[in-house]
């Protein structure tokens, strides 16, 4: 059931007035705030199985791939470092400022509200939830309603284990989510498309909120000249099938000279058998298409070019096969949109610079893949192409790794998180200074004189 937007004015007074007494402070309630989100997915693995089955069909594995183990690994991250985090990070003061030191203070915003995705509703819900908490702040969770059975799940289990004093969870469509963003709050981090992001940045502006923004885009994947092929058929397929395309980093097209893409389309056959048989519609292994909104989307994509794999849909049970296009325009609603479905269009492209020059001329995005053995077409790839996040000879990885910070850039997001940088994004850097009371130095002080200036430049 939909929360009630009547409530969420005194919701908010409540979680105020608890951050303001200082609940969230100590560093041991947020340690055990943040083992309490994981013993919550912990303790109910079958259930949150169970939801994202319903709303994904989602294997295990990739419950286990794409939603727990990130959330794991990022609250094992955050506990081992808090101390480390919140540390006052000291910082040289200038002649000009001595006797003195100075030094940044880590504080929390307060309140913070997160909007979550339907696309790994679990992940994308809480992984914020643990910068926010680390950083001591209070949070308001509003998981997709699109992912009906996770949301449900959500705001059942989130108050049976983490503090309802400084933690809640609201559940609701536009309509809620309109209201809730009507309150006051201190950061807002959404995920989700550009277009509504634009509408929640609108929403902030009325009360100067800092937002966070995780949208998506079309991340290009370039297959370089020379680039071992069978891999990254491999590991751009997987990329790009995990989810059913339904990622946000999932490889969007593949750019490829005409002389390797015959290949690349027979390695991709080659291992979408390896991995989910001759029947793929009907592989457990593979997921469904959230909804029929969805289904109804990206069915009429299927017509954007030649199929040349798949492109067999199951109607009744929202299923698209994994489809690969060629001869696809690239001024067709497949290009200009993000796909985010299982439908990988090929594109052909002379060279690595034709390669750049194309995603070059499109909105930056999220994440951006390059197959390739050449250190000078890496470095050079590197170079031109402005991206969220870069991977090279292999898709989706860096998720792996906590020390990454996460997000877009341009059309792509604001703001980063995963590790230390949610942290500090969800923290205040609060710059601080303390002088000394002796010496005195009187030299800014007028009346000014002449030998005042000299010694003013000679200090500053
Ligand atoms: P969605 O429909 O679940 O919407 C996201 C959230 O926005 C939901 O909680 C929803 O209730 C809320 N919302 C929707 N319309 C709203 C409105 N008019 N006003 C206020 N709130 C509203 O998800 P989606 O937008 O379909 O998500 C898909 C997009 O998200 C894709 O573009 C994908 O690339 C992007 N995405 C980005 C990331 C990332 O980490 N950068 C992760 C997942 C998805």
């Amino acid at each position: 059931m939909f929360s009630d937007p009547d409530t969420f004015p005194d919701m908010l007074a409540e979680l105020r007035d608890h951050f303001d007494r200082g609940l969230t402070r100590s560093l041991q309630w947020r340690r055990e705030q943040l083992s309490a989100i994981s013993r919550m997915l912990e303790e109910n693995e079958a259930r949150v199985s169970d939801a994202l089955a319903e709303d994904l069909g989602k294997p295990q594995q990739e419950v286990l791939l794409g939603e727990t183990a990130l959330i794991f690994s990022e609250v094992e991250h955050a506990r081992k470092r808090l101390k480390r985090w919140t540390k006052a990070r000291r910082v040289p003061t200038p002649m000009v400022g001595k006797p003195g030191r100075s030094w940044v203070q880590p504080e929390p915003f307060g309140v913070v509200l997160i909007i979550g995705a339907w696309n790994y509703p679990i992940q994308l819900l809480l992984s914020p939830l643990i910068p926010a908490i680390a950083a001591g702040n209070c949070a308001v969770l509003k998981p997709s309603e699109v992912a009906v059975a996770t949301s449900k799940l959500l705001a059942e289990l989130v108050p049976q284990y983490l503090d309802e004093r400084a933690v809640r969870v609201v559940e609701g469509a536009v309509e809620e989510t309109t209201e809730l963003l009507k309150q006051r709050f201190d950061h807002i981090f959404y995920t989700g498309s550009s277009a509504v992001g634009k509408i929640v940045m609108r929403a902030a502006a009325e009360h100067l909120t800092p937002v966070t923004l995780e949208l998506g885009g079309k991340s290009p994947c370039v297959i370089d000249a020379g680039a071992d092929i069978e891999s990254a058929a491999r590991r751009l397929i997987w990329g790009k099938c995990l989810n059913a395309g339904q990622t946000c980093i999932a490889p969007d097209y593949v750019l490829v000279r005409p002389a390797d893409r015959d290949r690349l389309i027979g390695a991709i056959e080659h291992e979408l058998f390896e991995m989910y048989g001759a029947d793929r519609l009907g592989s457990s292994d593979y997921c469904k298409i959230i909804n029929r909104r969805h289904f109804d989307r990206l069915r009429p994509l299927i017509d954007s070019g030649r199929v040349v794999i798949g492109g067999r849909v199951d109607e009744t049970r929202c299923r698209i096969e994994p489809t690969v296009l060629t001869e696809v325009a690239p001024d067709s609603a497949l290009m200009q949109e993000e796909i985010f479905g299982p439908i990988l269009p090929i594109m052909e492209v002379d060279d690595l610079e034709a390669a750049i020059a194309f995603i070059r001329e499109r909105e930056k995005p999220l994440s951006a893949y390059l197959f390739t053995r050449s250190g000078e077409s890496e470095r050079r790839f590197s170079e031109a192409v402005s991206t969220g996040n870069l991977c090279i000879n292999d898709t989706l990885m860096f998720m792996s790794v906590p020390e990454l910070p996460f997000g877009g850039v341009g059309n792509s997001g604001m703001g980063q998180y995963h590790g230390k940088a949610g942290f500090d994004r969800l923290s205040h850097l609060k710059a601080v200074m303390k002088r000394g009371l002796f010496p005195e130095i009187p030299v800014r002080f007028p009346p000014y004189s002449k030998l005042k200036m000299r010694l003013l430049k000679w200090v500053s």
